[in-house]
């Protein structure tokens, strides 16, 4: 029997009307430096229209060309968030600290015809548009010099004029809403970056999931300080789950260092917030040197790379902010699983679950698979590669023929993590496959060592990669920041670390540095760690 219910198309242009009519005075502040700018979703609304009419009438957007935006977490970036995709048009989120080589791979391979470009990137793109092949038209939000920018066959154009009297409303198309959204790249650690297309239906599941209690619990009450750039897989979903739901938005623009955070989060008074743990790390360190009001924050959603205990502990007791670990990939939307304890359960015990990378959705279906692709048993303790299917992960790359087998198998993504998953649904991670430590046919997590390592109240970061070894193949080689001011050697950090990982695991190379080399997405860059190890940078 087929069901009696309207096959009605899940679009990003739903929740563009939805958040924009029924959450129109939701609000987007953008941190300008001083304070913030302030916008409303009717009027976020009115300017998405305003855009679409303007791509298509005057820079004759067609069909599903591709819009980059190299672009800050800001008001403009979500008008284009919501319109490009609405329009029909296909959004791609070009990530600013790429390499410039890997920028052009990126914007060349999705072929980019717009880029909507912030004033102060001018510079950015002004380097890589000699290579840029498929660039047509460039808008630039904000003022500034636009003469770098001259290139034959591209037109610049503003986005204040090219908007400016343009109609308010906009007939958007009913796509098909298993059509391409929005492009994203993955940061390309190895080899040139693999794109995605998110579909507009994916994206409207995804946006539910997001809004879920269990997941990041989004609704009116909710104010989302967006730290993590909307040019990093979608910034997790919260820009299009905040519309859908009418949380509004605190935008920190380009103002990502802790002081400015510290200072929105003081002014701007928002609730929520989300980013990576080095982000997360920095600002617990200005917090602790300067007292600001962060009474408004009740919770921090902290994932990307593994969640370090110790900084969960360090908010809660400090600030009395709940961390909220969550795990998840560009090719999965990203949204796979989020960290709160089960229902009931306190104390000690419910921090055992936070601890995890957490529970997947009813969404997102995971698996654990052993070395010779044996599907393990989910009772928290078989080890393997996890693998995950849903209606928001990617079945295959863009522009690949077919499923790459290194990456997806009978219709499972290959997620490249490995670890356990209990019978109630809680997922740990031991490692990425490609950072386990093997050192004489044991594996070594470089994840729990760190973890150990950054509860040390000296250190402020710690990273540790496997480094070639004559005897055991592979050792830990451990590098620490060290707090300012602290001092710890490496015979301490042994001892601290005696009684909390198997002896034969403790590092025996240690290297004290000033800072852990990031990837451009604020991870730790394990491969550069290794390189330097390898050059002899390191001891
Ligand atoms: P990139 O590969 O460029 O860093 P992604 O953001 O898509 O881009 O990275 C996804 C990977 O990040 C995951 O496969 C996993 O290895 C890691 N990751 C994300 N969140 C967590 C987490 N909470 N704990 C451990 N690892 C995480």
């Amino acid at each position: 029997m087929r069901s009696t219910m309207m096959q009605t198309p899940l679009l990003i242009s739903r929740i563009l009307q939805h958040g924009s009519t029924v959450h129109g005075d939701s609000e987007v502040a953008t941190w300008t430096g001083e304070g913030a700018r302030r916008t409303s979703y009717a009027e976020i609304g009115r300017q998405a229209a305003r855009l679409a009419n303007a791509l298509r009438d005057d820079l004759g957007v067609t069909g599903d060309q591709r819009v980059g935006t190299l672009m800050w977490n800001n008001a403009e970036h979500l008008v284009a968030y919501l319109a490009v995709p609405s329009m029909g048009a296909v959004l791609h989120t070009l990530n600013l600290r790429l390499f410039p080589e890997q920028l052009i791979y990126i914007a060349n391979h999705a072929e980019d015809h717009v880029v909507v470009v912030d004033s102060t990137l001018i510079p950015l793109l002004a380097g890589v548009l000699p290579h840029l092949t498929t660039i047509r038209h460039i808008v630039v939000v904000g003022g500034g010099d636009t003469e770098k920018l001259q290139k034959d066959g591209v037109a610049v154009h503003r986005w204040d004029e090219l908007l400016d009297g343009r109609p308010e409303t906009f007939d958007w198309p009913a796509v098909d809403e298993d059509d391409a959204a929005a492009l994203c790249y993955t940061s390309g650690t190895t080899g040139n970056p693999k794109g995605v297309a998110y579909s507009h239906r994916s994206i409207y599941l995804h946006s539910m999931e997001v809004c879920m209690a269990e997941s990041f619990g989004l609704g009116p009450q909710v104010r989302d300080l967006c730290i993590v750039p909307m040019f990093h897989a979608m910034a997790w979903g919260l820009p299009y789950a905040a519309m859908m739901s009418g949380a509004s938005l605190v935008m920190p623009d380009r103002f990502l260092q802790a002081a400015p955070l510290a200072q929105m989060i003081a002014v701007e008074k928002p609730t929520f917030a989300g980013a990576v743990p080095t982000i997360f790390t920095d600002l617990l360190g200005y917090l602790d040197a300067n007292p600001t009001d962060t009474s408004s924050l009740k919770e921090v959603v902290i994932g990307g790379s593994a969640c370090p205990p110790a900084l969960m502990h360090a908010f809660k007791d400090r600030y009395d902010i709940e961390v909220i670990h969550a795990w998840g990939m560009t090719e999965m939307s990203p949204l796979g699983s989020v960290s709160r304890s089960p229902y009931g359960v306190e104390g000690p015990e419910a921090w055992a679950y936070r601890y995890t990378q957490g529970r997947v959705p009813a969404g997102v279906e995971a698996r654990i698979v052993g070395p010779v692709g044996e599907v393990m048993p989910n009772d928290g303790k078989a080890v393997g590669e996890l693998q995950v299917r849903g209606p928001w992960i990617t079945a295959q790359y863009i522009g690949e023929d077919g499923p790459d087998p290194d990456k997806f198998e009978d219709g499972w993504l290959r997620t490249g993590d490995v670890g356990t998953l209990t019978p109630n649904g809680y997922l740990t991670l031991t490692d990425r496959a490609k950072d386990v430590i093997k050192s004489g046919g044991e594996w070594i997590s470089s994840v729990d060592l760190e973890n150990a390592l950054m509860a040390h109240p000296a250190v402020l970061e710690a990273c540790v990669v496997g480094v070639p070894d004559d005897k055991w193949g592979e050792r830990p080689l451990a590098t620490v920041v060290l707090r300012e001011g602290a001092t710890a050697d490496a015979e301490t950090l042994r001892e601290f670390l005696g009684d909390k990982v198997a002896r034969w695991q403790l590092p025996e190379r240690w290297s004290f540095i000033e800072s852990v080399p990031k990837t451009s997405v604020g991870k730790f860059d394990k491969k550069r760690v290794r390189a330097s190890y390898a050059d002899g940078g390191l001891e």
